[in-house]
């Protein structure tokens, strides 16, 4: 199948997950993940209407994107993968939403730049629900008082938490904790599943999700 085949594929999954779940139509956004792939790779989706992209590297980003978004003035680009407080600048000048911060270092370089700069940029918060030592992410204790840090002391606002359960887990059970922590923080927007468990995600209350693979195809 073509990009633009899976891509559709992909969205009606979505809009069939709201349905089956007692969704609301249309409140599930898809984050397009296009890491590894070059701009060639990425224009059929963006020809095909998706406006949502996803990238885990600041470097490689800063290779394709530039040029993308100089031709359609209206994507909207979100950093997933971690975030060295070096790159914060850069970060803040190429992404429209950063969905990996996790801790005070880097939540205190992006409000630095986000001034400094005087561009908007929507934040996450990641959560290691999995407490995998090698992930990044708060741990799901510390969220609450981190997430109010960065709103009451750092003057960052924080749009919602994401998550990247563990890859030989049960996801449902971190969906919920992820869903469960943001209700006490006051947030209402999680994201969270990818190529694999979109459709659960979905169920757990996911706002955005994802997917890579299943629409570019294996990387
Ligand atoms: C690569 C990546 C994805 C997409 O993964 P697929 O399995 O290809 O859908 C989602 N989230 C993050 C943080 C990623 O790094």
């Amino acid at each position: 199948m073509s990009v633009e085949e899976q891509l559709n594929d992909v969205l009606s999954r979505i809009q069939d997950s709201e349905t089956h779940y007692g969704r609301e139509a249309g409140s599930v956004a898809l984050v397009a993940v296009s890491k590894t792939f070059d701009a060639e790779d990425i224009r059929p989706a963006i020809n095909a209407g998706q406006r949502i992209f996803g990238e885990n590297r600041v470097q490689e980003a800063q290779g394709k994107w530039p040029e993308l978004k100089a031709e359609t003035p209206d994507l909207e680009l979100h950093l997933i993968g971690p975030l060295q407080s070096n790159k914060a600048a850069d970060a803040v000048a190429l992404f429209d939403v950063i969905e990996t911060i996790d801790r005070e270092k880097i939540a205190r370089a992006i409000a630095t730049e986000i001034t400094r700069q005087g561009k908007p940029v929507r934040l996450y918060v990641q959560v290691n629900t999995g407490l995998e030592p090698q992930k990044a992410g708060i741990v799901p204790d510390e969220t609450v008082a981190f997430v109010t840090l960065c709103r009451n002391e750092i003057g960052i606002p924080v749009e919602g938490l994401m998550c990247i359960p563990p890859a030989d887990e049960n996801p449902g059970p971190h969906f919920a904790l992820l869903a469960k922590l943001a209700e006490r923080c006051g947030l209402d927007k999680l994201s969270m599943g990818m190529s694999g468990d979109f459709e659960t995600a979905v169920q757990f209350g996911a706002t955005s999700v994802r997917v890579g693979s299943a629409i570019f195809g294996t990387r």
